[in-house]
Protein backbone atom coordinates (compact mmCIF):
# COMPACT_ATOMS: atom_id res chain seq x y z
CA UNK A 1 0.00 0.00 0.00
CA UNK A 2 1.20 3.58 -0.77
CA UNK A 3 2.18 5.36 2.08
CA UNK A 4 0.21 8.62 2.53
CA UNK A 5 2.97 10.87 1.08
CA UNK A 6 3.24 8.30 -2.03
CA UNK A 7 0.01 8.35 -2.40
CA UNK A 8 0.11 12.30 -3.39
CA UNK A 9 -0.84 13.73 -6.80
CA UNK A 10 2.13 14.03 -8.24
CA UNK A 11 1.76 17.82 -9.15
CA UNK A 12 1.63 17.99 -5.30
CA UNK A 13 5.58 17.45 -5.30
CA UNK A 14 6.51 20.70 -6.78
CA UNK A 15 7.15 23.28 -4.66
CA UNK A 16 4.39 25.33 -3.01
CA UNK A 17 5.36 28.66 -5.18
CA UNK A 18 5.17 26.16 -7.94
CA UNK A 19 2.10 25.10 -7.77
CA UNK A 20 0.23 28.27 -6.97
CA UNK A 21 1.39 28.84 -10.86
CA UNK A 22 0.81 25.89 -12.66
CA UNK A 23 -2.58 26.26 -14.37
CA UNK A 24 -4.06 22.60 -14.68
CA UNK A 25 -6.80 21.14 -13.90
CA UNK A 26 -6.23 20.12 -10.40
CA UNK A 27 -5.34 23.81 -9.54
CA UNK A 28 -8.39 27.18 -9.56
CA UNK A 29 -7.16 29.05 -12.79
CA UNK A 30 -6.96 26.33 -15.57
CA UNK A 31 -10.18 26.62 -16.96
CA UNK A 32 -9.22 30.63 -17.35
CA UNK A 33 -5.24 30.10 -18.42
CA UNK A 34 -6.02 27.25 -20.89
CA UNK A 35 -2.50 27.09 -20.02
CA UNK A 36 -0.86 23.61 -19.11
CA UNK A 37 -3.99 21.90 -18.65
CA UNK A 38 -5.52 18.82 -19.64
CA UNK A 39 -8.36 20.30 -21.84
CA UNK A 40 -8.10 20.76 -25.40
CA UNK A 41 -7.12 24.17 -25.85
CA UNK A 42 -4.80 23.30 -23.16
CA UNK A 43 -1.50 23.21 -25.38
CA UNK A 44 -2.63 25.67 -28.25
CA UNK A 45 0.54 27.47 -29.11
CA UNK A 46 0.66 30.40 -26.50
CA UNK A 47 3.33 33.27 -26.71
CA UNK A 48 2.27 34.65 -23.79
CA UNK A 49 3.98 32.65 -20.70
CA UNK A 50 4.58 34.53 -17.96
CA UNK A 51 8.03 33.83 -15.46
CA UNK A 52 6.08 32.11 -12.83
CA UNK A 53 4.06 29.69 -15.65
CA UNK A 54 7.19 28.74 -16.80
CA UNK A 55 9.12 28.00 -13.11
CA UNK A 56 6.03 26.11 -12.44
CA UNK A 57 6.60 23.74 -15.50
CA UNK A 58 9.89 23.62 -14.68
CA UNK A 59 9.71 22.24 -11.45
CA UNK A 60 6.74 19.69 -11.83
CA UNK A 61 8.01 16.13 -11.37
CA UNK A 62 9.58 14.51 -14.49
CA UNK A 63 6.72 11.29 -14.56
CA UNK A 64 3.70 14.46 -14.35
CA UNK A 65 5.83 16.04 -16.88
CA UNK A 66 5.54 12.45 -19.14
CA UNK A 67 1.95 12.35 -18.39
CA UNK A 68 0.62 15.52 -19.58
CA UNK A 69 3.00 15.11 -22.77
CA UNK A 70 1.16 11.79 -23.27
CA UNK A 71 -2.20 13.64 -22.91
CA UNK A 72 -1.02 16.34 -25.28
CA UNK A 73 0.30 13.57 -27.73
CA UNK A 74 -3.18 11.48 -27.84
CA UNK A 75 -4.97 14.79 -28.86
CA UNK A 76 -3.24 15.04 -31.69
CA UNK A 77 -1.68 12.28 -32.91
CA UNK A 78 -2.46 8.45 -33.26
CA UNK A 79 -0.79 7.26 -30.18
CA UNK A 80 0.95 4.14 -31.91
CA UNK A 81 2.85 5.91 -34.13
CA UNK A 82 5.58 8.13 -33.51
CA UNK A 83 8.31 10.47 -36.28
CA UNK A 84 11.36 9.30 -36.86
CA UNK A 85 13.81 12.09 -36.91
CA UNK A 86 17.48 11.93 -37.05
CA UNK A 87 19.88 14.59 -35.24
CA UNK A 88 23.75 15.75 -36.71
CA UNK A 89 25.98 17.73 -35.08
CA UNK A 90 26.90 19.69 -37.89
CA UNK A 91 29.65 21.48 -35.90
CA UNK A 92 30.68 20.20 -32.54
CA UNK A 93 32.70 21.21 -29.73
CA UNK A 94 34.77 24.72 -29.27
CA UNK A 95 31.44 26.95 -28.15
CA UNK A 96 32.55 30.32 -26.63
CA UNK A 97 29.17 29.92 -24.17
CA UNK A 98 30.03 28.89 -20.81
CA UNK A 99 26.71 26.90 -20.26
CA UNK A 100 27.57 24.99 -17.25
CA UNK A 101 25.86 22.29 -18.43
CA UNK A 102 26.84 21.43 -21.93
CA UNK A 103 29.69 19.42 -22.75
CA UNK A 104 30.50 21.31 -25.80
CA UNK A 105 31.53 24.41 -24.18
CA UNK A 106 35.22 25.28 -25.10
CA UNK A 107 35.61 26.40 -21.03
CA UNK A 108 35.70 22.99 -19.77
CA UNK A 109 37.94 19.73 -20.51
CA UNK A 110 34.79 16.92 -21.80
CA UNK A 111 36.50 14.84 -24.44
CA UNK A 112 34.20 16.18 -27.03
CA UNK A 113 36.60 16.38 -30.14
CA UNK A 114 36.19 19.36 -32.03
CA UNK A 115 34.66 19.57 -35.15
CA UNK A 116 34.53 21.92 -37.75
CA UNK A 117 30.83 22.78 -39.78
CA UNK A 118 30.70 19.93 -42.12
CA UNK A 119 30.31 20.37 -45.79
CA UNK A 120 27.14 20.32 -47.59
CA UNK A 121 27.75 16.87 -49.53
CA UNK A 122 28.65 15.20 -46.40
CA UNK A 123 25.97 16.52 -44.73
CA UNK A 124 23.04 15.67 -47.19
CA UNK A 125 24.58 12.45 -47.75
CA UNK A 126 23.91 11.80 -44.32
CA UNK A 127 20.36 13.17 -44.73
CA UNK A 128 19.89 11.12 -47.40
CA UNK A 129 21.06 8.45 -44.93
CA UNK A 130 18.48 9.07 -42.60
CA UNK A 131 15.34 9.48 -44.78
CA UNK A 132 16.23 5.83 -46.35
CA UNK A 133 16.37 4.74 -42.67
CA UNK A 134 12.62 5.80 -42.16
CA UNK A 135 13.44 9.69 -40.96
CA UNK A 136 10.61 12.20 -41.96
CA UNK A 137 12.60 15.31 -40.00
CA UNK A 138 16.36 16.11 -40.45
CA UNK A 139 17.68 18.09 -36.86
CA UNK A 140 21.32 19.98 -37.32
CA UNK A 141 22.99 21.24 -34.07
CA UNK A 142 25.65 23.52 -34.19
CA UNK A 143 27.77 24.09 -30.80
CA UNK A 144 27.59 27.93 -31.74
CA UNK A 145 26.57 31.22 -29.05
CA UNK A 146 25.55 32.87 -32.11
CA UNK A 147 25.88 32.37 -36.15
CA UNK A 148 28.79 34.08 -37.78
CA UNK A 149 27.46 36.06 -40.99
CA UNK A 150 29.15 34.83 -44.44
CA UNK A 151 30.27 31.70 -45.36
CA UNK A 152 29.57 29.64 -42.74
CA UNK A 153 25.72 30.67 -42.23
CA UNK A 154 25.40 30.81 -46.16
CA UNK A 155 26.58 26.76 -46.32
CA UNK A 156 23.99 26.58 -43.49
CA UNK A 157 21.30 27.85 -45.88
CA UNK A 158 22.25 25.59 -48.27
CA UNK A 159 22.16 22.40 -46.11
CA UNK A 160 18.56 23.55 -45.01
CA UNK A 161 17.11 23.86 -48.60
CA UNK A 162 19.01 20.48 -49.59
CA UNK A 163 17.36 18.94 -46.70
CA UNK A 164 14.14 20.39 -47.57
CA UNK A 165 14.69 19.82 -51.59
CA UNK A 166 14.89 16.00 -49.97
CA UNK A 167 11.26 15.76 -48.95
CA UNK A 168 12.52 15.67 -45.20
CA UNK A 169 11.38 18.17 -43.02
CA UNK A 170 14.79 20.33 -41.63
CA UNK A 171 15.50 21.53 -38.30
CA UNK A 172 18.32 23.29 -37.01
CA UNK A 173 19.75 24.58 -33.54
CA UNK A 174 22.51 27.15 -34.04
CA UNK A 175 22.33 29.02 -31.12
CA UNK A 176 21.26 33.03 -31.60
CA UNK A 177 20.69 34.83 -35.11
CA UNK A 178 20.41 38.73 -35.70
CA UNK A 179 17.40 40.81 -36.99
CA UNK A 180 18.83 40.43 -40.69
CA UNK A 181 20.12 36.65 -40.66
CA UNK A 182 16.37 35.83 -39.06
CA UNK A 183 14.69 37.59 -42.25
CA UNK A 184 16.71 35.56 -44.62
CA UNK A 185 14.28 32.91 -43.70
CA UNK A 186 11.41 34.66 -44.46
CA UNK A 187 10.79 33.76 -48.44
CA UNK A 188 11.54 30.42 -47.20
CA UNK A 189 8.53 30.07 -44.81
CA UNK A 190 6.57 31.86 -47.43
CA UNK A 191 7.23 28.59 -49.73
CA UNK A 192 6.31 26.83 -47.07
CA UNK A 193 2.88 28.38 -46.04
CA UNK A 194 1.40 26.34 -49.10
CA UNK A 195 3.47 23.07 -48.71
CA UNK A 196 0.84 20.40 -49.05
CA UNK A 197 3.25 17.91 -47.82
CA UNK A 198 3.32 19.89 -43.72
CA UNK A 199 0.71 18.99 -41.33
CA UNK A 200 -1.53 21.56 -39.89
CA UNK A 201 0.38 21.64 -36.74
CA UNK A 202 3.57 22.71 -38.80
CA UNK A 203 2.00 25.07 -41.10
CA UNK A 204 0.71 26.63 -37.78
CA UNK A 205 4.61 27.27 -36.82
CA UNK A 206 5.38 28.58 -39.99
CA UNK A 207 2.87 31.42 -39.83
CA UNK A 208 3.83 31.83 -36.36
CA UNK A 209 7.47 32.27 -37.17
CA UNK A 210 6.74 35.05 -40.00
CA UNK A 211 4.82 36.66 -37.74
CA UNK A 212 7.39 36.34 -34.48
CA UNK A 213 10.17 37.13 -37.09
CA UNK A 214 8.24 40.68 -38.91
CA UNK A 215 5.95 41.76 -36.32
CA UNK A 216 2.97 41.88 -38.64
CA UNK A 217 -0.46 40.21 -37.42
CA UNK A 218 -1.62 38.51 -40.48
CA UNK A 219 -4.18 35.53 -40.37
CA UNK A 220 -2.39 31.86 -41.36
CA UNK A 221 -3.25 33.08 -45.16
CA UNK A 222 -0.72 32.25 -47.63
CA UNK A 223 -1.89 34.42 -50.54
CA UNK A 224 -2.20 37.35 -47.75
CA UNK A 225 1.53 37.37 -46.15
CA UNK A 226 2.92 36.80 -50.18
CA UNK A 227 0.97 40.51 -51.03
CA UNK A 228 2.05 41.84 -47.37
CA UNK A 229 5.66 40.48 -47.92
CA UNK A 230 6.23 42.26 -51.68
CA UNK A 231 4.68 45.29 -49.82
CA UNK A 232 6.58 45.98 -46.91
CA UNK A 233 10.15 44.20 -47.92
CA UNK A 234 12.00 47.37 -48.57
CA UNK A 235 10.99 48.02 -45.21
CA UNK A 236 12.96 45.61 -43.44
CA UNK A 237 16.30 46.72 -45.36
CA UNK A 238 18.84 48.42 -43.18
S1 LIG B 1 25.54 27.83 -26.40
FE1 LIG B 1 24.81 25.75 -26.88
S2 LIG B 1 26.62 24.63 -27.62
FE2 LIG B 1 27.34 26.48 -26.57
S3 LIG B 1 27.79 25.81 -24.47
FE3 LIG B 1 25.69 26.62 -24.48
S4 LIG B 1 24.36 24.84 -24.88
FE4 LIG B 1 26.48 24.25 -25.41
Amino acid sequence: MPTPETARPLASLASPTARAAIPTSEHPGAAASGAAGAGAAADAPRHDWTDAEIAAVHELALTELVFRAQLAHRRHHDPTRVQLCTLLSIKTGGCPEDCGYCPQSAHYETGVERQGLLPLDEVLAKARQARAAGSTRFCMGAAWRQVRDGAEFERVLAMVRGVRELGLEACCTLGMLTREQRLRAVPELLKMTDDKTLDDSTRGWVFQALRDITGASIAADAAAWRAWWAQHRSDFRG
